[in-house]
This record gives structure tokens, sequence and C-alpha cells, in this order.
């Protein structure tokens, strides 16, 4: 993986990270609550499984890195008034659902979903279990922030049925993880990461992250070195995005202190050939999974696919999502929460289903959302079996999007065959460019439209 510098600055341009097609900032408030029912009625009869996703946002504290819709705070009693609410969501949704529709996937994500006291997490679960048909072998996950975090929390999380685990490590230097107001030695995340394996969870995964301030290729090696002898089951490797106009607690990070794109090349280069080397089979943009992972059958079966929570071996749920900001979507609409903690609560406390905004998706977005997906998932596309499902002529319906691919492929950032799209070992890490090829919105975007992260 050698670029010039010339073929990086090209390439390091702001874009979408597609964990929806189109993406959030096209939805609009003329899709309400009303909608979102009618979206759920109508799902009824899909045959669809369900994935339920439930956001609580509080933290102890904040992460200056933090991209989260969260709330910083030590006040406990705010956790359990929000909890009221959410089961006032939870009982208005699950009243909308057909009784048999088996859930699938469960991820609480946050915030920091671990705030929550031990007796509280296994309340909720037992709450969501109460309302919705969770299957035995459902996928349960829960994110976790090792800082406050105690053995009875792990507990409670595996007594109530959470059979995986994300845990929040993102860099282990004492310098990087001062910088971004996030402390927690290697000690403590051993230690976590030992009561992990004791309760038994089936996986556990290592987020970590770059770019973040005073990250050298160096210093992220011997966090690589520490995390891989560690040996969690995935790693989800997150490019730090830095999106000061949107997050304003980003400015509490000097700039100056931050990578430029040649290190943070060079550290994507240092995590893909430490983390390969160990063993780990890179799965798309930014996760690493086992090799007998299911991750990694669903890429080789050609299943896997991409939704809010990033890869999922899960394509064909609805997703039901609680809590403020939280996004649901079904095979038609997705819809958003509002963010604003009062307004949820204002809200649900009139009856009311608290979505701000959605969209509705046309046939031209599901179909652009497949060939976003093909690229992110599978890193290549047949354009013949693709043109066959869809009843397009590819070439001439993507006209627009084998311009840009050609000049990517002049890059040695694909390969572009008679029926073949693939992305090159390059490529892997300009995916995001290659999918904003299929992407009509960016297309049409005017000067002034929505703001993304980086791409690199
Ligand atoms: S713990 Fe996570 S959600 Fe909370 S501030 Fe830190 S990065 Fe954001």
């Amino acid at each position: 993986m050698n670029f010039s510098s010339e073929l990086l600055h090209k390439y390091c341009k702001a874009g979408p990270r597609y964990t929806s097609y189109p993406t959030a900032p096209h939805f609009h408030g003329r899709f309400g609550p009303a909608q979102w029912e009618d979206a759920l009625r109508a799902s009824q009869d899909s045959g669809r499984d369900l994935s339920l996703y439930v956001h609580i946002p509080f933290c102890d504290t904040l992460c200056y890195y933090c991209g989260c819709n969260m709330i910083a705070t030590q006040d406990y009693a705010k956790a359990q008034s929000y909890l009221d609410v959410l089961c006032k969501e939870i009982d208005r949704v699950a009243a909308l659902i057909r009784p048999g529709r088996k859930v699938r996937q469960l991820h609480w994500g946050g915030g920091t979903p671990t705030y929550l006291h031990p007796d509280d997490l296994r309340r909720l679960y037992a709450y969501l279990a109460g309302k919705f048909d969770i299957a035995p072998d459902a996928e349960t996950g829960c994110e976790m922030d090792p800082r406050e975090l105690s053995r009875a929390h792990v507990l409670a999380l595996r007594e109530s049925g959470f059979n995986r685990v994300s845990l929040g490590v993102q860099d282990l230097d004492d310098q990087v993880q001062h910088a971004v107001n996030r402390v927690q030695p290697e000690t403590l995340i051993r230690e976590v990461y030992g009561w992990l394996r004791e309760a038994g969870f089936d996986s556990v995964n290592f987020d970590l992250m770059i770019g973040l301030p005073h990250q050298t290729p160096a210093s992220f090696e011997r966090t690589l070195d520490k995390v891989i002898d560690m040996a969690p089951d995935r790693f989800a490797v997150f490019n730090y995005a830095h999106v000061p106009w949107m997050k304003k607690h980003q400015k509490l990070i000097a700039e100056e202190t931050l990578p430029q794109l040649e290190t943070r090349l060079a550290l994507q280069k240092l995590t893909l050939e430490k983390l390969t080397a160990a063993g780990y089979v890179y799965i798309g943009m930014d996760h690493f999974a086992r090799p007998d992972d299911e991750l990694v059958r669903a890429q080789q079966n050609k299943t896997l696919y991409r939704n809010f929570q990033g890869y999922t071996t899960h394509k064909d749920c609805d997703i039901l999502a609680f809590g403020v900001s939280a996004i649901s979507q079904t095979e038609d609409v997705y819809a958003q929460n509002v963010k604003v903690l009062s307004q949820y609560r204002t809200l649900l406390g009139s009856g009311k289903l608290p979505i701000e905004r959605g969209l509705r998706v046309t046939h031209e977005d599901k179909l652009r959302r497949d060939a976003i997906a093909r690229i992110m998932c599978d890193l290549e596309l047949n354009k013949t079996d693709f043109g066959r499902q869809w009843g397009i002529d590819f070439d001439s319906h993507f006209s627009d999007a084998l311009g840009d691919l050609a000049e990517m492929a002049a890059d040695g950032l694909v390969t572009l065959e008679a029926e073949w799209i693939r992305v090159t070992a390059a490529g892997r890490v300009f995916l995001r460019n290659i999918a904003m090829a299929f992407d009509a919105y960016l297309r049409q975007q005017a000067p002034g439209g929505p703001r993304y992260s980086k791409t690199v």
C-alpha cells in the first residue's frame, strides 16, 4: 500500500460512512410519527425478523473525540427517569408489532449502556424480553466502557442473556488518553477483559481508534501489540472523525496535535498488517475478525450487510430503535427519534412516538443502497447478476458511477472487468470513496449541503 502524496490528497475528502443510504442528513421532518406507525403496520406481513437497538445516552465524563449523541452527567436520577420513558416507548412500539415476530439481534449502544447500575441493566433486558420474542440464539450485544465498570455489571449482562460485548479501548498510550480525556490504563483493560472471559461471552470486540491526538505509528504499534496479546475475537478500528463544526467539544482537541494525512495512512497500514499477521481477517471498512467468525463466513457467503450498527449478518431484519436519536429502519423507510432528551420525554408523555424525521426510500434508493452494500461488504460486485436482480442494464444505469470508477481504476483502487468491479488491496483504504460513486444524492448536492468527515 504505497500511495503518492498526490493520490492521498485527491481521495482524502469528505464522505459518508454509509451505515444507511440515503444517508441521515437526507432524512426530513415531513416524515413523523404517523408515517412511522404506517410503516410499522405495513411491515407486519413482510416476513422479516427484528433487530432491536436501545440507546442509553449517559456517560460519566466526556471523551473529547466523542461523535455520539451523549449526555455527560454524574446524576444517576436522570438515567432512572430516562428508563421510565424508554419503557413507554418500548410499550408503544411493541403494541404495533405482530406477536411472534422473532428478534434475531439486540444491541445496546450509547453513550454508555453500562452507565446503568447492574440491577437496572437486568430490569431493562427483562422488560424488552417481556415485550418482544427474543430468539434463544439471537445475537445480543452491549457496548461497554471499562472505566466505572464492575464485575457486577458484567454478570448482570451475561445473566440477563447478552452473549457478546464491545469494549471501548481506543488507544493504550498514556499521552493520547490524557489528550482525549479518557484515561484507562492497560491494567484496567486486562482486568475487565478477564471478567468478560470468565463470564463466558461468545464474542468480545475491542474498539480502537486511529487519528487521535499525538498518535504515531510507534506509539500505536505498542497499543496493537498489547491488544493482540489479549486476543479478543474482533476488532473495530475506526477513523477519528474530526467535525468540530458539528461536535463543539472536539474543539478541546488541539488541531496541531492531530496526526496528518500521511501519518493517518501509516497508522491504517500498520493496523492492517499487524492484525492480519495476528490471524484476523479484514472484513471491510473498519472490522477485523477471527477466520471462524460469522462476519467472515457472511462475507464469504455474500450475506454480509451494513446498517447503523456497522457490519451485520442480519440483512433481512427490520430495526426497531429506542431512545433519544435512535434510528429505526424497515425495508422501505428510515425513522429517527428526536435527539433532545426533554423533547423525547414530552412526546412520549403525551402518548406520541418520538419520531423527528425520516425518509421513505424509493426503488432507485434501494438499488443504489444495494450497490453500495456490495462494494462495502463483498468488496466486489458482479454487474450481470446485479443487473438481472434489479432489472437494469448495469452499464447504462450506472454510467455516472462508471465514469468515476474508471478514474479510480487508473489510480489502482478498483479493477474493472467485463462482469466485475473489484476493490483492490489499495482500494480498501478508500472504500468510502468507491461507494460514493454510486451515491446519487452526493452527485446532486449543491454547495453548502451536508458536511461529512474525511474518508481517510
Ligand atoms: S464513553 Fe463513548 S459515548 Fe461517552 S463520551 Fe466517551 S466516546 Fe462518547
